[in-house]
């Protein structure tokens, strides 16, 4: 059995489990997100069910057909405030902030 050169070096146990695999660079979407307008969805707003945007983290919330009706999945907040938070902060919410990411190139609208 042939073992790759970094592996030879250390006295693993067979078996062993290999490392966790570092942190996944982040996949860009396809469908814009409401909110923001990146490219952050993987599919139309219509079918990603809760799902957050990773750079305004607004919450899609399917069941809000309008932009001024508060959507319980983002605290009661309307569309319209939360693009207009995104603007401010960088986020729908300033404590989001420090979780959301600066869009990737190909997510800029
Ligand atoms: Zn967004």
């Amino acid at each position: 059995m042939i073992y790759p050169a970094t592996v030879n070096e250390q006295a693993s146990a067979p078996g062993q489990i290999p490392p966790a695999p570092a942190e996944q660079p982040p996949v860009p979407g396809r469908f814009p997100c409401p909110c923001c307008g990146c490219q952050t969805f993987p599919v139309p707003k219509e079918e990603a069910v809760a799902f957050i945007c990773p750079v305004c983290f607004w919450e899609n919330d399917v069941f809000v057909p309008g932009e001024d009706q508060p959507s319980d999945e983002n605290r009661g907040m309307t569309l319209a405030e939360g693009r207009a938070a995104y603007k401010k902060l960088g986020a729908v919410r300033e404590d989001l902030v420090q979780y959301a990411r600066k869009p990737l190139p190909e997510e800029i609208p």
